[in-house]
Order: C-alpha cells, then sequence, then structure tokens
C-alpha cells in the first residue's frame, strides 16, 4: 500500500503545492482552464500560454515571455482606469504571455489575482480557512470600525452589490456570522473569497454611512438626502446622454456602480411602492 503524500505544513510548502496542483489541472485539460478572465494552456514546448479569455481565438496578440509582465497587464482597465479589485471581470484584452513552467505560471497568476492559486487549492484540500463578516469587522479599527454597526440587512444588500459574478469573479465563501448565510448568487467562478476584502469593506462603510441617515432627513416621499444626491445625479447624466460610472473604488459618487446596485435592491422597491415614509400610499 502507498503512503498518503505528507500535507504541506508551512507557507512554502503550500505554496509549492499549490503551483504543482494548479499546473496539473491545467495540464489535464487539452482545451485550457479559466481561471477568473484568464484562459490558460499548456503549449506544446511544455510551457503555458495564457491570454484574456475573450482572446481565446485571437491571432494578432502582444506575447511576453516575462511572467512578472503580467503585474503591468492586471494593473489598467482597457480604458487606462486603475483596478483596485483584480478580481473585477474587467481584466484587459490583447495579450499573451507565454511562461516556461509551473513556477512561471504561478508568478503570473499571482500578478493577475493575488493569493488566488493558493486559495484554490486550500480549498480543493477542504482546508480554506474563513472568516464571516463580523469577524472580519470585529478586527477593524480607525473609520472603519464604523462597519461593526452595520445591519445584517446592510451587509447582505452589501454583498449583493459588491460580489455578485457582474461585479467580482470569486466566489463568496463567507457569511453574515455562523448562522446568518450570505442570501445570494455566490458566482461560478474558480476563485474563492475566503473573507470580505478591502473594497467590500469600504463599500461596508458607505453602507453604513447611508444606513446612519436619520429618519428626519428623510423627504415626503421618504427619500434620504444620499438617495435624492444619486438620483438627480442619474438624472442628470443620463438627460445629457452621459452616463458614465465613476472609478471603481469611488464609493462617494453617487454613479459608482456598487453604490447604484445597492440603490437598485433599496431604493427602487421604495419607489415603486408608492408609499411615503410612514408607509401611507400617496395621494
Ligand atoms: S469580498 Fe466580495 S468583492 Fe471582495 S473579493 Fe470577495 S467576493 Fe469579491
Amino acid at each position: 500500500m502507498s503512503e498518503a503524500p505528507a500535507r504541506p505544513s508551512t507557507k512554502q510548502s503550500v505554496a509549492a503545492a499549490s503551483r504543482e496542483a494548479f499546473a496539473a489541472w491545467i495540464d489535464e485539460a487539452p482545451e485550457g482552464r479559466v481561471f477568473g478572465q484568464v484562459l490558460i494552456r499548456r503549449t506544446s514546448e511544455g510551457g503555458y500560454s495564457l491570454r484574456q479569455r475573450d482572446d481565446a481565438g485571437a491571432a494578432k496578440l502582444v506575447v511576453n515571455e516575462e511572467p512578472r509582465e503580467a503585474r503591468e497587464i492586471s494593473k489598467l482597465t482597457e480604458w487606462g482606469e486603475y483596478r483596485p479589485l483584480k478580481s473585477s471581470p474587467n481584466l484587459r484584452r490583447g495579450w499573451e504571455l507565454h511562461v516556461k513552467d509551473a513556477r512561471g505560471l504561478a508568478v503570473a497568476m499571482n500578478y493577475l489575482y493575488p493569493a488566488a492559486q493558493v486559495h484554490w487549492y486550500l480549498y480543493r484540500e477542504g482546508s480554506l480557512e474563513v472568516t464571516s463578516y463580523r469577524e472580519n469587522a470585529a478586527r477593524q479599527s480607525g473609520i472603519y470600525k464604523r462597519i461593526q454597526r452595520l445591519s445584517d440587512e446592510g451587509v447582505q444588500n452589501a454583498a449583493r452589490a459588491c460580489c455578485e459574478d457582474v461585479v467580482c469573479l470569486k466566489k463568496a465563501l463567507w457569511n453574515v456570522d455562523e448562522g446568518t448565510p450570505l442570501a445570494m448568487d455566490r458566482g461560478d467562478g474558480e476563485i474563492p473569497c475566503p473573507e470580505p476584502c478591502s473594497v467590500f469593506v469600504s463599500f461596508a462603510r458607505r453602507v453604513r454611512l447611508f444606513e446612519r441617515e436619520d429618519r428626519r432627513d428623510l423627504d415626503e416621499i421618504g427619500l434620504s438626502p444620499s438617495e435624492k444626491e444619486d438620483l438627480a445625479a442619474l438624472v442628470e447624466a443620463a438627460s445629457a446622454g452621459n452616463v458614465e460610472y465613476a472609478r471603481e473604488a469611488e464609493f462617494e459618487e453617487p454613479l459608482n456602480e456598487r453604490r447604484l446596485r445597492y440603490r437598485r435592491l433599496t431604493l427602487l422597491p421604495k419607489l415603486r411602492s408608492g408609499r411615503g415614509p410612514a408607509g401611507r400610499p400617496r395621494d
């Protein structure tokens, strides 16, 4: 009987084991694998080819053989905007990376999706540690301490607005707390998300500010000042034929995509119900 392989015990051995497991996972798929937005294929020379998945059949790509080039590739969107969240589905196109082995592949993947390869491996092994929102919030300090007060409903809406596949390709594994699962589509991607990230924490802080708007500030149809600000900005931009999202992590801006997704969940029902702050139908 053969012995079971020893379980890696140090950070270094987990990195090595994940590197090998990831390469083997690619090797066993003749058509290649999609990880996030990256299509990875084994080459006839024994290395790996990486490109944006929408470029699967593209012939004219800028080819590079330095795995560290992935850092530049992942930095900006197609439109030149900084990408604060590498798992956002806005990886630019037009490039191809040729790396010579599993080590080069790991270096490139770590720039494209930091820590994702190790998380993917630990999740498959059943040993990925998951941290709930409440545990994460309890560790926050300074201006982020206030996210400890975000209601469960606020966390749920923030997660739907911030973490679904249309805005983030990771599969959220974390919950509000031990007894309160996230009630959302967690995503189909290969990259697990074991803990609320810094972008989510920043968004949760903004949602908490929305929650804190005093009921006395509501107008006769029950809109808060920030809801009115967002609606006005949206109408103004739409009427000028110029609805452009603010930058990805600028949650203080009314036309931020995640902020608008949150409004879809919380403001639209209010507008459609036609009820004022006291819950009375309007005249
Ligand atoms: S917390 Fe949400 S937005 Fe952040 S990486 Fe995880 S799934 Fe994506």
